[in-house]
């Protein structure tokens, strides 16, 4: 099953779904709590109890003071998890004990009201049976980002970047065997380096490394670095080889706007299904779908960043579509923060193949982006951002200088005031020796 059906079944499903965990009794047999584990990610605070089987579980909240309270009708808190680790984010103290009549119930002290959710999860890989209690704030204000900022004072864009696929989810794989997750991480992290040499702006990595994360965390990661853009870089594949090209989507409700733009996102969705379906994806989802109202804002920002970003990559190769696509990803299913989903290349086709696998290229795609980026915030710079700031006053352009005997790389920094560091990474030039001929991008600095 594709992650697009799930999500179209899941708001038909999840209720009976919901009180069949929680009303049902699905194991009489006592479970036995391991450990308990906390995390914040900033929007939430997760409690995991790791159990050596799966069992209901009763979940309320108490006031005065505030608590939430998870009773396991037949359980045994293990002296491991009586440990109890310290509290963090919203819960000030995890306690409990085990109960004479056989019950087990646990308290996580909380300092306001919260809005809690639990699900429980099946063994995969490296852990157990789990019952997850989720904490949010329960007025959680959804952040629109063209808000004013509070705090009046200019702060960096964020921009998530987010590689696609990883560990042991290869993507799609090239003729030659290039894998897209490889090629796409190197895209990800050359295009987050321009983004961070850029001022007033800062690239968050959703992964930097060849790991496997589920595309609700990359989202999370987004949200708790309070992304102004999120930007998802993929490698396409065609069972046609002819075909090639790059091409931008954002994300649509209403359906994918071509055919192949809906084969691709189930494709592209059906990459969280590897090592199989956790029923925590889906209940992130739901609360995906709960929280759309502010959907629509960032659709049409997310389309003209696409637009901007499509504008670049039109400038260096080949375009399978002119405007910007619309297809279901769940990767792009974020309530409050713009999104893109680039497919870069072909990977199936062996011209596009072997360009995703030269430096040369990827730093081209990745400049590519990064002016597309840019471009698109000089003309929407949210409120109370430097960059914001800074568009009062310039736009930063690009210069391009065609390298002539006689030239040294430290003449052409010299001549347009650049660090030589700057250049060499805008080109990927490693040492200094010049090509007469080659064309140079020459970063700009502010200039006005
Ligand atoms: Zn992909």
């Amino acid at each position: 099953m594709t992650g697009f059906d799930e999500r179209m079944l899941m708001k038909g499903l999840f209720p009976g779904l919901l009180a069949l965990l929680l009303c049902t009794q699905l194991q009489a047999a006592t479970v036995r709590v391991q450990t308990i584990r906390i995390a914040d990610t900033g929007s939430q605070t997760r409690v995991v109890l790791d159990l050596d089987r799966t069992t209901d579980h009763k979940l309320f909240t108490l006031s005065n003071p505030h608590r939430v309270v998870v009773d396991l009708p037949a359980g045994i808190l293990t002296a491991q998890a009586a440990l109890f680790p310290d509290g963090q984010g919203l819960v000030s103290g995890i306690r409990g004990a085990n109960r004479s009549d056989g019950s087990t119930r646990i308290v996580l002290d909380v300092g306001q009201p919260v809005r809690p959710r639990s699900f429980v999860i099946g063994p995969d890989g490296e852990h157990g049976h789990r019952l997850v209690v989720d904490l949010l704030p329960l007025d959680q204000p959804v952040v629109v980002k063209t808000m004013p900022d509070a705090l009046g004072s200019d702060r960096d864009l964020v921009i998530a970047v987010d590689p696609g696929h990883g560990g042991k989810d290869p993507g799609a794989r090239g003729r030659s065997g290039l894998l897209e997750k490889d090629a796409v991480l190197q895209i990800g992290r050359r295009l987050a380096r321009k983004i961070d040499q850029e001022p007033g702006m800062r690239a968050a990595l959703t992964r930097k490394d060849d790991s496997f994360i589920h595309l609700r965390e990359r989202m999370e990661h987004a949200r708790s670095q309070q992304a102004d853009l999120f930007i998802s870089i993929h490698a396409d594949a065609f069972r046609d080889r002819r075909i090639r090209g790059a091409t931008v989507y954002v994300l649509s409700d209403k359906g994918a706007t071509d055919e192949a733009a809906l084969r691709l996102a189930e494709r592209e969705n059906a990459a969280d299904l590897v090592g199989g379906v956790t029923l925590r994806d889906k209940d992130q989802m739901l609360a995906s779908v709960l929280l759309d109202l502010s959907q629509n804002a960032s659709l049409s920002s997310s389309m003209d960043a696409g637009d901007q970003v499509l504008d670049e990559l039109r400038r260096i190769g080949k375009i399978r579509k002119l405007q910007v696509q619309q297809a279901p990803f769940i990767v792009l299913k974020s309530p409050d923060i713009p999104s893109i989903l680039i497919e870069t290349a072909f990977i199936s086709n062996r011209y596009d193949e072997s360009n995703l696998g030269s430096v040369q290229y990827q730093e081209r795609l990745a400049h590519a982006i990064f002016v597309g980026v840019r471009s698109y915030f000089y003309d929407h710079p949210p409120p109370g951002t430097k960059v914001a700031t800074l568009a009062r006053t310039y736009r930063p352009r690009e210069v391009q200088y065609v390298i002539r005997r006689g030239d040294t790389l430290s003449g052409i920094a010299n001549r347009y005031q650049v660090p030589v560091r700057r250049i060499r990474d805008a080109n990927h030039i490693p040492g200094d020796k010049l090509v007469i001929g080659r064309v140079l991008l020459i970063p700009q600095p502010h200039d006005i």
